[in-house]
């Protein structure tokens, strides 16, 4: 599989786990939602781009680099900003998707542009409708430890590499190990890394 935003993925529809994203009540809660702010949004993941936002108003404009299929890009794209008002009095921030204007909380980045779930057509990962990497990676190790006969506690990363359980040949075992021993230090990465930070603000 290419890195983020590499685009082709044969037939399969891509996830909203697997795209970067922007989420405007991130954005909120970090403060940059002011005008005249700009700041870089970058991801720890690996070959991600790195994100310029300027906020002008309600429009925000996006600057990045795309590598699609080894051509490198660089996009710019304004994003406006709506604001509901709650009930309970103060309001919330929206996106409006660049491609249908539906008002949306988060963006996703495939094939060169941010746009919404809709536009890209993504399905939601495992039905959870949060790209989060620290659960996502655990997941994978719990797939592999339960493969291995883990129960209870003995499923979650860091626990003691389960034995191997009567009846399961020896290179079966080995092999889950292996997958075990890569499966905890990806998610090791993703925890320690978190999935998004505000790198300055100008
Ligand atoms: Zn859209």
């Amino acid at each position: 599989m290419g890195g983020y935003g590499s685009g082709y993925r044969g037939n399969s529809r891509r996830t909203t786990g697997e795209c970067l994203s922007i989420d405007v009540n991130r954005f909120n809660r970090a403060n940059v939602l002011q005008d005249g702010i700009g700041f870089v949004w970058g991801w720890k993941a690996p070959r991600t781009p790195k994100l310029t936002v300027t906020v002008s108003g309600d429009e925000l404009t996006l600057e990045y680099d795309t590598h699609i299929r080894g051509v490198k890009e660089s996009v710019k794209e304004t994003v406006a900003i709506s604001h509901t008002i709650c009930n309970y009095g103060g309001g919330r921030p929206w996106f409006k998707c660049p491609g249908c204007f539906s008002r949306v909380g988060k963006l996703y980045l495939h094939d060169g542009a941010f746009r919404c779930r809709e536009c890209h057509n993504l399905t939601y990962q495992s039905c959870q409708a949060t790209h989060d990497p620290t659960r996502e990676t655990m997941e994978g190790v719990k797939r592999i430890r339960r493969k291995m006969g883990a129960e209870g506690d003995m499923i979650y990363p860091n626990a003691p590499t389960p034995c191997r359980p009567t009846g399961m040949h020896t290179s079966k075992y080995n092999r889950l190990r292996q997958q075990l021993m890569q499966a905890e230090q990806t998610y090791q990465d993703a925890f320690t890394n978190g999935a998004e930070r505000i790198l300055g603000i100008s």
